[in-house]
């Protein structure tokens, strides 16, 4: 050993500086292999219970595909919301590094940045499809990138539930009328609308909805979409649901990750990392598809349910001041108004293109 670092130490001499580079690159290249080989442990808190039908087994998915992917490499621990930190805890704990990862919704992070809620949904916005094509193809990603950088954390969007519904009443909606004095269950933006036609917007966690419809404290609530509904029996509680679901044409989830925790990953894993949240994603989507469809049959054939569509000139105002509030939201902060101005112009530069392609063929179907 001595007298192969005596060696060393003479050639170097002998052969000059270019010698003994080349003998530390060797060096570096075995501790990068080394490194690479490490094996790290993450952690994914999330605002869902425990495997939660679609938005929990998406973050499952995401930790499922980052462990396979990188043959065990990188280990990510889900957590349910309270078993590590409160659902609505997740992005000060992935902020703080607590957690590396954390699957949500960008809507309830308002109070920590009001643009926040762009990245979710939006009363009349983007579909699912859309929502998609403005973040990657369009402005989306980087702006969320800017709206999450302040905090130490890289954004993500890590699944979609599509088109929800517009939610279980106890009496039908023949007019803008029947809002008046209706006690709903409808937070964020939506709410802030149906306020506006005189009633009163309810905000309950997803597992008091069920209770709170069935004694009467509330006469109508919106969730998710059949499949999600079905799972709570809010046709038991209520038998009008109506569509579409105009507070929520197309739901982001998010898949949030801690800055520098992503920062520390050798490059592959960091691919791989990106790589799953984008592949749950479209997954999720899938699955939302597929057993809403399934649930909207069952709800149909075997609960008596009908599914209706809200009258033109009820969604004709619910639009009009769904366009107000959001332009006064965005109005309140220069960032949030730079996020709605760049949305806003893409669905409105999409909207022709998608009612010529898909519009037209669902209209077509029906022939
Ligand atoms: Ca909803």
């Amino acid at each position: 050993m001595s007298s192969r670092r005596q060696f060393l130490t003479a050639a170097a001499t002998v052969l000059g500086a270019g010698a003994l580079s080349a003998c530390n690159k060797k060096e570096e290249t075995a501790s990068v292999a080394a490194s690479a080989q490490e094996k790290i442990t993450w952690k994914m808190v999330t605002s869902w219970p425990a495997n939660f039908p679609g938005l929990g087994t998406g973050a499952i998915r995401i930790a499922d595909y980052i462990n396979q992917l990188s043959g065990g490499r990188l280990t990510v621990k889900v957590f349910a919301a309270g078993e590590l930190v409160g659902a609505l805890e997740v992005f000060d704990a992935v902020s703080a590094g607590t957690a590396q990862l954390g699957h949500s919704g960008a809507y309830y992070w308002k109070g920590k940045s009001r643009a926040a809620q762009f990245f979710s949904s939006v009363p009349f916005g983007l579909t699912a499809q859309e929502m998609n094509a403005w973040l990657f193809y369009g402005d989306g990603m980087k702006l969320w990138e800017e709206t999450y950088q302040p905090f130490g954390l890289i954004p993500g969007a890590g699944g979609n539930s599509g088109t929800q519904m517009g939610g279980w009443f106890n009496k039908e909606i023949n007019s803008v009328a029947d809002f008046k004095g209706l006690k709903m269950r409808m937070p964020g933006l939506g709410g802030e609308v149906i306020q506006r036609l005189g009633a009163i917007p309810v905000n309950l966690p997803g597992g008091e909805i069920f209770t709170a419809l069935q004694s009467g404290a509330i006469d109508a609530t919106e969730w998710v979409g059949p499949y999600n509904d079905q799972a709570f029996g809010l046709h038991k509680a209520a038998k009008n649901y109506y569509a579409p679901g105009w507070h929520e044409p197309g739901t982001t989830m998010e898949c949030m990750m801690n800055e520098k925790a992503y920062n520390a990953l050798p490059a592959d894993l960091q691919a791989i990392v990106k790589a799953a949240i984008r592949l749950v994603n479209h997954d999720m989507l899938a699955e939302y598809t597929a057993r809403n469809q399934l649930a909207l049959h069952e709800l149909e054939t075997q609960h008596g349910v009908k599914a209706k569509s809200f009258p033109d000139d009820v969604l004709r105002e619910l639009k009009k001041l769904s366009d107000a509030v959001l332009d006064e939201e965005a109005a309140k902060d220069p960032l949030s108004q730079k996020v709605w101005a760049s949305q806003k112009v893409f669905r409105d530069s999409v909207a022709p293109w998608t009612a010529i392609a898909e519009g037209a063929i669902i209209n077509a179907r029906k022939l």
